[in-house]
């Protein structure tokens, strides 16, 4: 028997308000997926003391699961500031044995034969261990799925985004991290009734999961009021040409002032004037911003493949011959120090001030 997609359960971080894009993005990749071959698709949401988002009841799921598997179980607690600031932050690595708990309930509520869920936290640590306790084939990073002679099809960018492997899972049922990015929005069922909404409650875990799983002491988050960077309309990225903390004020304060998110390339990040969550690309974030700007860019291509489902990208670099320029729409082939105080003068920022 091989793997028909008959159910796909689509595991998300439950959002505190609409869906975000990650979440609508991920649904889009499962209604592609029941697409091909006529099968259904219902949605989990992790972090149950959410309000459960109108836009999720009416994409054509045949039912919407909430299940609670955080650490404080709802935004009281320790770690209140973190859920305020950043998503992300509401799971913790101790969560680890109570969230696989809830996806293997979910898993064996609904009888779905696949799991997807967004390639990012927490699911990148999730995903694996549902696979091995199934023994269902994985398949991370999915781009887009087909369907040949009778079979499904994943296909995902391997060996930094040079090639599109294909891969066809040769187990009963599947466990699939997608790239959000490269699916647009879902297509919404309005004639259908909205999904019913069901409660699950995760059994307890074993006391040898739990003693598998490091101990949480605590993190470190940076407080910022730009918009992270896999939601926002505009983003503004550093490249290696960013050299010093004045280069990266000036960036920043463009940031600022476009209200945009602000990202970078591994070169940045590995001079250490970035941190590694900013990074866009291949081992980064992908992501789907209206518009990007690169500054100072060569446009490498494991960094293209993080942008390639940006809308529209501007580049700024002093080499016209960068490969950057092949994929902008709009470049300046000038000095960034010399392009970013006249922008911002047309915008009347003074670059100088704090
Ligand atoms: C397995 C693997 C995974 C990788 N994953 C990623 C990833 O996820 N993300 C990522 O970004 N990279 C990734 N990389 C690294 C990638 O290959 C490149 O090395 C990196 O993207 C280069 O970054 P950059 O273009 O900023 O820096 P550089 O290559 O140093 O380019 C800097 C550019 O700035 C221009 N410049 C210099 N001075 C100025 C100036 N004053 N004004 C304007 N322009 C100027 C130069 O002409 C040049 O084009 C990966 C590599 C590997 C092998």
């Amino acid at each position: 028997m091989h793997w028909t997609a008959q159910h796909v359960l689509v595991a998300l971080h439950a959002p505190k308000g609409n869906a975000d894009n990650t979440a609508r993005r991920t649904v889009a990749a499962a209604q592609q997926l029941v697409a091909l071959k006529g099968g259904a698709f219902s949605i989990l949401l992790l972090g149950a003391s959410r309000a459960v988002p109108d836009d999720l009841l009416h994409t054509g799921a045949r039912a919407l699961y909430t299940c609670d598997g955080s650490r404080t179980g709802d935004d009281t607690g320790d770690n209140k500031d973190d859920n305020d600031n950043n998503d992300a932050a509401v799971f913790h690595p101790e969560d680890t044995p109570r969230l696989v708990a809830c996806l293997q309930h979910a898993l064996d509520t609904t009888g779905a034969d696949t799991l997807l869920a967004p390639a990012d936290a927490p699911f990148n640590e999730l995903l694996p261990r549902v696979a091995l306790l199934r023994q269902w084939g994985m398949v991370s990073r999915a781009a887009a799925f087909s369907h040949s002679d009778g079979r499904l099809r994943c296909h995902a960018p391997a060996h930094s985004g040079h090639l599109s492997a294909t891969w066809q899972l040769q187990s009963p049922g599947a466990v699939l991290t997608v790239l959000a990015a490269e699916f647009g929005d879902p297509s919404s069922a309005p004639t259908t009734a909205p999904a019913p909404i069901r409660l699950l409650v995760a059994p307890p875990t074993t006391t040898e999961a739990a003693h598998r799983t490091p101990q949480y002491l605590g993190s470190d988050i940076a407080h910022t009021a730009r918009p992270p960077l896999g939601e926002a309309r505009i983003v503004v990225a550093a490249g290696g040409a960013i050299r010093s903390d004045e280069d990266m004020r000036l960036v920043e304060t463009l940031a600022d002032t476009l209200g945009a998110a602000l990202g970078g390339t591994r070169a940045l990040v590995d001079a250490g004037l970035m941190p590694g969550h900013l990074q866009v690309g291949q081992t980064g974030a992908i992501i789907a911003p209206d518009i990007y700007i690169a500054v100072g860019i060569s446009g490498a291509l494991p960094h293209l493949v993080g942008i390639s489902a940006a809308k529209t990208i501007i580049a700024i670099n002093t080499d016209a011959s960068a490969p950057i320029f092949t994929r902008a729409h709009y470049g300046i082939a000038d000095d960034f120090r010399r392009v970013l105080p006249e922008w911002l003068g047309q915008l009347r920022v003074d670059p100088q001030a704090d």
